[in-house]
């Protein structure tokens, strides 16, 4: 291991050395360099690092150079995971293309991306050949592609740039696990998705994103190629994607598509797939309608399942999801449910035998293909569904609860009080390296929170867990001030909504725009959102609100190239936003970001510390706040020449105990506690430096 040991990395860092001489604007750091240590000794020692990176120590190069070296050096490949799209982009577009100039040498990286991304010949064949009845817009986006899909070479969608309105029906070409006919593909030898595979095999580096990580993890590594070296980047988020990645769902309309697919009816006449075969295969006719039959009654059935559910939800539930609890369990709503669905298991089961009868006759033929994937979609749901029901829904480790849309129940989902220990068994004990990272891991300067939530607390005996904090180098005293207001009202009373767009309209006055309020409530967003539009627009500032003018990437956007605009969003715009300069001054929190107790997630982390004797505010919900507190306020400063303000309209910052969390926990000190009036004239004086 000559060529690979810390002092040779580090040199890479020096003041002097390749990365200042490649990379334009580089900047000596010392916390760089400690991380980029770290995680050499990591690939070196065999051992878990654990790093909260801040803001500016630029924690990509950090693991680009020990993770390219190392493996080239041990023809190792290691696996590099992000949680958002954006990220995934600048490694691969940026990031990992400048390690080429500095290393100056030649290695393989490839972007593993989900199937989704990737255009299927197969569907798209049948459509050119006008197998599919397309509407109006759908035919309008094959149009618009036609060119693109004959020429491409990767197939990806990222390649496209359609309006949004045509990108929504990419669906129709996209790759799919239900369709995909694999090994019996006719095209498979041109699958994009295949050669997207195939060229992994090849990679020193894969850059992926959380969601397929997880999902290789669960179908045993059946997508990556092996691997014993994992950087996880954006780490803050991973259990929780571990958690909706374990879930299981039994949902009514995935069932009913895949049976509409079979046989469906309408005005017109009947149609499916069924139609399709009983004309080809009049002898069969007996058989086709068993099968109708069997199809309609499964599916009244089912709709029966979910109607006695609905009488379980109150109106908070209308939106929302509803967790069960044990005391559920003996319910007359619940009892009837249960008869019911075994009454469809036993239905759907039946539905299943008469299609493999039917597979049976014509599985040589080209239609056998499709009764195959709808033969295996549907056991799938089965399967899932008798987990859910049989099983989950009954044990102490496992969370099930009831997904509501409109006053309706549409799903009912299950999945792992402690995502940890399935991490621990499936992910983390294969690896000779791992390292996770992220600029929001520590509470208080305190890791214990993530490694339990991680499950990696569980190797903390065998010492093979480091940790590493390595705050952000920029000035905060000079960079950043932090005003608490204190008398604004509570959300439950009447005059919240008005006094809080009264602060933000004298806000977006005076800082003229180039702000952005983080909501943790949809209705109290939309609320504030209505008082202000009116006022925004006579004072000429541009409001962009979340689900009310756009997209995620759309108004990011809007808001980077509009003089005078304001951006107002919930959870996603949390984090993720990465926004250097003038375009951002100024970051309102409304409330401190805890997690509604009706989030299965949060759920099941509070039946989680129950059943360990622990208290579920003080181990999940206040620690898991305060990472996205520091997150949040962390959209601030994102350079050394940034400044900026934080506004939080939340008192309960100051006057609980527990606010101290929250303000220990994030690098800005300057804080100062105000009343609404005094607000104005602290934002001049700040402004004026
Ligand atoms: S192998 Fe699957 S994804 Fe690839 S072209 Fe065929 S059906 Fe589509």
């Amino acid at each position: 291991m000559e060529g690979f040991n810390p002092k040779v990395i580090t040199e890479y860092f020096a003041p002097e050395g390749r990365m200042a001489a490649s990379i334009p604007g580089y900047r000596y750091r010392e916390e760089q360099v400690n991380l980029a240590e770290s995680i050499t000794n990591a690939f070196i020692d065999q051992e878990f690092l654990v790093s909260e990176a801040g803001t500016g120590v630029g924690k990509t190069y950090a693991y680009l150079i020990p993770a390219i070296l190392w493996a080239q050096e041990q023809k190792e490949k290691v696996v590099i995971s992000t949680r958002t799209r954006a990220l995934q982009q600048q490694l691969t577009e940026k990031d990992i293309p400048d390690m080429k100039k500095v290393l100056g040498t030649e290695f393989v990286f490839v972007e593993a991306k989900g199937r989704e991304n990737f255009l299927c010949w197969n569907k798209y064949m049948r459509i050119v050949a006008g197998r599919k009845r397309l509407e109006p817009e759908e035919r309008r986006f094959i149009e618009a592609i036609l060119r693109w899909a004959e020429d491409t070479k990767s197939g990806d969608r990222k390649e496209l740039t359609l309006d949004s309105s045509l990108m929504n029906k990419w669906g129709i070409v996209a790759a799919d696990r239900k369709s995909c006919l694999r090994d019996s593909c006719p095209y498979s030898d041109k699958c994009f998705r295949l050669k997207m595979l195939k060229s992994l095999e090849k990679a020193d580096i894969i850059v992926t994103n959380h969601a397929l990580l997880l999902s290789d993890m669960l179908v045993e590594n059946s997508i990556l190629p092996k691997y014993s070296y994992l950087i996880i980047d954006e780490a803050h988020t991973f259990d929780r994607e571990a958690f909706d990645h374990l879930s299981l769902r039994f949902s009514q309309s995935d069932i009913n598509e895949t049976l509409q697919l079979l046989f469906t009816r309408d005005k017109q006449g009947e149609h499916g797939y069924l139609q399709y075969l009983r004309k080809k295969y009049p002898g069969f006719s007996s058989l086709f309608t068993e099968i109708v039959d069997l199809s309609d009654s499964s599916s009244k059935i089912l709709q029966n399942f979910f109607n006695v559910l609905k009488k379980s939800l109150t109106d908070k539930d209308y939106s929302y999801t509803r967790v069960l609890q044990w005391q559920d369990q003996e319910t007359k709503w619940m009892l009837k449910a249960m008869d019911l669905y075994l009454e469809w298991q036993n239905s759907i089961i039946l539905l299943i035998s008469k299609l493999n009868s039917l597979n049976d006759e014509i599985k040589e033929t080209e239609e056998g293909n499709e009764l195959e994937n709808i033969l295996q979609s549907l056991s799938e749901y089965s399967y899932e569904a008798s987990v859910i029901m049989e099983e989950n829904i009954d044990q102490q480790d496992k969370i099930t609860w009831l997904e509501c849309e409109r006053g309706q129940v549409v799903a009912v989902a299950s999945s792992e009080l402690d995502a940890g220990q399935v991490l621990h068994e499936r992910l983390y004990s294969k690896l000779e390296s791992l390292v996770m990272v992220s600029a929001t891991l520590a509470i208080e300067e305190s890791f214990d929170y993530f490694l339990t939530r991680s499950g990696l607390n569980t190797f903390k005996g065998d010492d093979r867990v480091n940790t590493l904090l390595q705050q952000s180098p920029f000035n905060y005293e000079q960079q950043a001030r932090m005003f608490i207001i204190n008398d604004i009202p509570e959300p439950g009373e009447r005059s919240f909504a008005e006094t809080v767009a009264g602060v933000l309209e004298n806000l977006f006055l005076i800082m003229g725009g180039q702000v952005l309020v983080l909501f943790t409530a949809r209705s109290q967003l939309k609320d504030v959102a209505a008082i202000l539009r009116p006022d925004c627009d006579l004072n000429d500032i541009r409001l962009l609100v979340q689900y009310e003018d756009g997209e995620f990437r759309h108004l990011v956007d809007e808001f980077i190239h509009t003089p005078r605009s304001v951006l107002m969003g919930l959870e996603t715009f949390w984090e993720g936003i990465d926004l250097k300069g003038e375009i951002l001054k100024c970051v309102v929190i409304i409330r401190l970001p805890f997690r509604p107790p009706t989030d299965p997630y949060c759920s099941a982390a509070d039946r989680y510390c129950r059943l360990q004797n622990k208290n579920g505010f003080q181990h999940f919900m206040l620690p898991d706040a305060a990472v996205r507190f520091k997150q949040g306020t962390g959209r601030l400063i994102r350079s050394e020449e940034d400044r900026g303000l934080v506004v939080v309209l939340d008192s309960r910052l100051e006057k609980k105990n527990y606010g101290r969390v929250f303000k220990n926990s994030i690098p800005i000190k300057d804080v100062l506690l105000l009343e609404t009036k005094q607000l104005p004239e602290y934002i001049k004086e700040f402004l004026k430096k």
